[in-house]
């Protein structure tokens, strides 16, 4: 039927429901902004292209056809967000708050597409007229709010709560320039800096009447007042505004869309007219520029803190921003403030925003006059916090003098909870001096600090790490003395990733052959993956699974090449590490790999070697030396293994610059090895290898993070199992480690090593790689040597497992339909369930709660 025929049919149609001609136009301009088929998402885009690009076909850019796709996916979404906040205010719901420095949600256009259901219908469209999705969706520049795994599990969990249609908000803060972008010259990483909104972002919406007033530095006096109450007064040096901008998160095939509510740092609107009017311009022009700082980058280091004035203001301007915010709807909602833990639970994704506890005190006993005792009360049935790391390093503290300077109430508010908290634990203790200083929130020394995690334990009701051994790891030593004072606050939380973006909108191949076997359903019921195992023998299934990796392996060929001018053979093992690069992720212990049999070549032209194609890509934190000398490593290695002859094309070593979750998405599917070789101990949990598993790849790695648990569900025989355990790495490091033993006992080893030393690799430069060597032979922190030989005999089995190509296969079948338990659905139901006792609200749109 033509649309015209339709439109007409629909309006003799709607005027025998007793409609007037005015309320029938009004149906169908509404079904423009709304409709999900393929004639009026044309209708739509072309609307857009007129309305918002100000453009028509003849002259629009491939930037207005995505503007234009892009706000008439906005639309659909606007519908679905105002009748989810409708129907939560209706009722009576608890609300998920998830408190995040950090969302790394990748590209919005192709992921919304696949939750509405119209991914299709969309393709379609544009394919009637004349244009290709793809092509428009590589358009879009990704909002890179994050480092790495902290940042992409808050954003996985996101789609989960709007999946399983669960009432949330996440906070956080919407940085002007997200993580630097990598670039490699000379083999060296350069930053640049990620002007992401340069484009402007069809995906937010910037609430201007949603702003709250954040104070900075000044002083605190104390006062009694006429009624002989105690009150403290605030004078800040500073006042910077946060202003909401909002971006609706929808679920997979609901109505549910949630807000990521992310706050901009601004200068008030009373602003310094003062100054203005004194005629001192340039300073109330510096004042402005200060406050709007605040937001203005993220910072890059990735498991290591920083102590700048700058980070701590940001933690603290987005954390009150979303307290206020919460309180709000909270007492709009005709709620007492003393119930506010029935509106809302808190999560802290990590203790980046633990100054919440002080803060929400603040607010409570200073603004809202309660009792010390009831605002404590609130406050520890409000918040549960997610410890994130082991790494020392990583653990936040701040220095006591320059809290105070940027939060000097908030000083007096922690000193206060620590006073009344170490009285009580004095006689739990019964007075254990070690056990006291080490559940202190400040610490003693030459200066005093304040230790955040000690914070967010004591002002949390839960506490929970990311994969089972982390979890036991926190209670056997970071957080030791609080398992003991606070068994029943502990649990483990494994993580998951999100199997929308990471299998079906990346992986739309293998989707579809997993769904013409065991229909769509596993989708959102990540377990039924098990169907697959039962035609794990199936010849023709098996034909296709390897003709799917194949096809997506030719692809990342085709974007290597493209990108570093490397050719790979789609035919070799893909094997890939591709992570932040960092120390205890070994990723040099990869590159004595690729040494090691680039050295038997050389002894030995005529050895059997299984070809492979070795991916890398990362980023190094900017002051990260040795993590930065690694990429030059990887680099330098690859600049003459790749071209000599006598390797005969058989190794190749690929650095793939800047790592991010658009390079991330095409990468995963591709990889036939996922390296997972992190020191046992150091690594939480890793989201990396979920992601690489669920779309096939087998994992060579180590007992570390969800690796253990990976393992345990795919079967040890479908897993690549080296190195020694954490126990092992601890009893090694307490005998007395000397890496310099295993670099004299091993030859092959001590080749790797010299070569790198004298310049092999670096056109005879000697100089280069010193740190990097002396750090591995005089120190080894993250057992390197220890592992070598380990790791290599184990690659070694790889190789030969590989040259059974079904046999392979069929281990990537068993290997994905045993990964359903890492689904980020299966992790948000436990938090759900077991830390913050909320429940599903489905939320009606036209009489359904779906597609
Ligand atoms: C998943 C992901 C990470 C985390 O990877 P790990 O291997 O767990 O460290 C980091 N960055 C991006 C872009 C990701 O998608």
């Amino acid at each position: 039927m033509k649309k015209n025929e339709l439109n007409k049919e629909m309006q003799s149609a709607l005027q025998d429901k007793g409609l007037d001609k005015k309320e029938v136009q009004n149906v169908l301009v509404e079904d423009a902004r709304t409709g999900l088929d393929v004639e009026t998402l044309k209708k739509a885009i072309l609307n857009n292209l007129f309305y918002v690009q100000g453009k028509y076909p003849e002259i629009a850019t491939r930037n207005d056809y995505y503007m234009a796709l892009a706000y008439t996916v906005r639309d659909r979404l606007l519908q679905r967000w105002v009748a989810s906040v409708k129907q939560y205010l209706e009722g009576k719901h608890r609300i998920v708050s998830y408190l995040s420095a950090e969302y790394l949600l990748g590209p919005h256009l192709g992921n919304n597409l696949v939750n509405l259901g119209i991914y299709k219908e969309a393709e379609q469209a544009l394919h009637e007229m004349g244009l290709n999705l793809d092509w428009l969706i590589e358009k879009e520049i990704e909002p890179g709010l994050g480092n790495g795994g902290l940042g992409r599990l808050a954003a996985c969990y996101m789609d989960s709560l709007a999946t399983l249609e669960v009432p949330a908000i996440g906070y956080g803060i919407r940085y002007q320039f997200g993580i630097f972008e990598q670039d490699i010259r000379d083999g060296w990483q350069v930053e640049d800096t990620d002007n992401w909104l340069r484009r402007g972002n069809p995906w937010e919406i910037a609430r201007r009447e949603i702003s709250y007033d954040i104070k900075l530095g000044g002083y605190v006096q104390h006062y009694m007042d006429r009624d002989g109450k105690f009150r403290t007064i605030w004078t800040p040096d500073l006042i910077v505004k946060g202003v909401a901008y909002d971006t609706p998160i929808v679920g997979y095939k609901v109505n549910t869309t949630n807000t990521l509510r992310l706050w901009k740092s601004e200068a008030p609107n009373s602003f310094d007219f003062q100054s203005f009017n004194s005629g001192d311009y340039s300073n109330a022009v510096n004042q402005k520029i200060i406050c709007e700082n605040i937001s203005k980058v993220l910072y890059p280091n990735d498991e290591t803190r920083s102590g700048k004035v700058l980070r701590l203001q940001q933690q603290y301007f987005f954390v009150s921003c979303s307290l206020q915010d919460m309180i709000g709807i909270h007492l709009r909602q005709g709620e007492r403030i003393e119930d506010f833990q029935t509106t809302f639970a808190v999560q802290l994704n990590d203790t980046h925003p633990a100054v919440a506890i002080a803060e929400m005190m603040r607010l409570l006993v200073d603004e809202y006059d309660l009792e010390w005792v009831d605002a404590w009360r609130v406050t520890t049935r409000t918040f549960a916090y997610t410890n994130h790391t082991l790494l020392p390093e990583a653990l936040e503290k701040w220095d006591m003098e320059l809290f105070a300077s940027v939060l000097p109430r908030h000083l007096e508010i922690i000193q206060e909870i620590n006073r009344r908290f170490l009285d009580e634990v004095t006689v739990r203790v019964y007075g254990d001096q070690e056990k006291i200083s080490s559940l202190s929130i400040i610490g003693e020394g030459p200066r005093r600090y304040i230790k955040m995690a000690n914070l967010a334990c004591a002002g949390s009701f839960a506490i929970n790490g990311v994969a089972a051994l982390h979890t036991e790891l926190l209670k056997q030593t970071v957080l030791k003395d609080w398992y003991a004072l606070s068994p029943e606050k502990f649990s483990n939380k494994t993580n998951g990733v999100t199997p929308r973006r990471w299998m079906v909108l990346s992986n739309p191949k293998l989707t579809e052959l997993i769904s013409s076997k065991i229909g769509e359903n596993w989708i959102k019921h990540l377990d039924e993956l098990k169907n697959l195992e039962k035609f794990a023998d199936d010849p023709e299934f098996l034909q296709q699974w390897m003709d799917v990796k194949l096809e997506m392996k030719t692809q990342l060929a085709q974007r290597i090449v493209n990108r570093t001018n490397i050719k790979v053979d789609p035919e070799s093992i893909f094997d890939i590490q591709v992570k932040r690069i960092h120390e205890y992720k070994r990723q040099h212990l990869n590159i004595l790999h690729v040494i090691t049999l680039y050295n038997r070549i050389k002894q030995n032209p005529e050895a059997e070697i299984v070809p492979r194609t070795f991916v890398f890509a990362g980023k190094a934190a900017p002051g990260y030396k040795q993590a930065k000398l690694i990429i030059k490593l990887i680099n330098s290695v690859g600049e003459i293994v790749n071209k000599d002859p006598d390797v005969k094309g058989r190794l190749k070593v690929v650095f793939y610059p800047n790592y991010n979750v658009t390079n991330a998405q095409k990468i995963y599917p591709a990889a036939d090895l996922s390296e997972q070789i992190s020191t046992a101990g150091k690594e939480a949990s890793g989201t990396g290898n979920m992601k690489l598993s669920l779309n096939g790849a087998l994992t060579i790695g180590t007992l570390d993070g969800a690796n253990v648990e990976i393992r345990e569900c795919v079967g040890e025989e479908n897993f690549f199992l080296f190195g020694l355990t954490a126990e092992e790495v601890e009893n090694t490091k307490s005998d007395g480690y000397n890496p310099f033993h295993f670099y004299e006992n091993n030859p092959n080893l001590k080749l790797a090593l010299d070569q790198i030393s004298n310049g092999y690799f670096s056109h005879l430069d000697d100089t280069i790689f010193k740190d990097l060597i002396n750090s591995l032979l005089y120190d080894d922190q993250f057992m390197v040597l220890a592992d070598y030989q380990s790791y290599v005999d184990c690659q070694d089995q790889v190789a030969e497992a590989f040259k059974d190509k079904v046999k392979w296969a069929r281990m990537s079948i068993l290997n994905v339909a045993r990964m359903g338990k890492f689904s980020s659905d299966r992790s948000i139901r436990e938090y759900c369930d077991e830390i913050w006792k909320v429940k599903s609200v489905p939320v009606t749109l036209n009489g359904t709660s779906s597609k």
